[in-house]
């Protein structure tokens, strides 16, 4: 299964991601975890990536191209993959078919814009390890502390009540036309989002035609 995952930020595609990376037994790609790792790290491609990504900007296409053709190419994506966050741009969709790439369905998470920013407002990210988290909808076992490695919990940057308002319009700028690009395909899938994670789940599977899951 070779899926893609279309949604405005702080939609929830992360979450639903790794739900359906577990039932599939394939991986998740996020760019925007591969970047933001490459940041921590402090590499070349971290530095010149978080002049972008702190204003809400998209990373350059030639940049995430590169990025994915290398993660595509390793071994643990030979059975399928779900991108989270790629393609972003018509460049970037148009590049992973000149890979050669099959892709077999296209899901478009949908959550209103209300929803989107009370949501990113309550997230947060391990410092240390890149966990995440929601004061309300996933906290911590303990205050501001990773539940995986004790590392101190922070906002991302890029999540600031400004720089989503960028996020946003560059969505609807860049990416939603990849609605259309997918629809003409005869690729694309919708599913709404819910208040609890699993009944977005469950919408998620119908829309993907998937029978036989345990929500709970
Ligand atoms: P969200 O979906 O909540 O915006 P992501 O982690 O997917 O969060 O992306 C965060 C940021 O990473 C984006 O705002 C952008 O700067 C950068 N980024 C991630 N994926 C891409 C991509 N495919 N093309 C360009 N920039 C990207
Ligand atoms: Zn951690």
């Amino acid at each position: 299964m070779k899926l893609i995952i279309l949604g405005e930020p702080g939609a929830g595609k992360g979450t639903q991601a790794e739900i359906l990376s577990q039932k599939f037994n394939i991986p998740t790609i996020s760019t925007g975890e591969i970047i933001r790792n490459a940041i921590r790290q402090g590499t070349a491609l971290g530095n010149e990536a978080k002049q972008y990504i702190d204003r809400g900007l998209l990373v350059p296409d030639s940049v995430v191209i590169d990025i994915i053709k290398d993660r595509l190419h390793e071994d643990d994506c030979k059975n399928g993959f779900i991108l989270d966050g790629f393609p972003r741009t018509v460049p970037q969709a148009d590049a992973l078919t000149k890979m050669g790439i099959t892709i077999d369905k296209v899901l478009s998470l949908e959550v209103p814009e209300e929803k989107i920013i009370q949501r990113i407002s309550g997230r947060r990210q391990c410092n240390e390890c890149g966990a995440t988290y929601h004061v309300i909808y996933k906290p911590p076992k303990q205050e501001n502390k990773c539940d995986v490695c004790g590392g101190e919990l922070i906002m991302r940057k890029d999540d600031a009540p400004e720089t989503v308002k960028n996020r946003l319009r560059v969505y609807h700028e860049q990416t939603e036309p990849l609605k259309d690009y997918y629809k003409n395909k005869d690729l694309l899938v919708v599913a709404y989002g819910q208040e609890e994670v699993k009944d977005t789940t469950k919408e998620v599977f119908k829309a993907l035609g998937v029978e036989d899951y345990d929500y709970n």
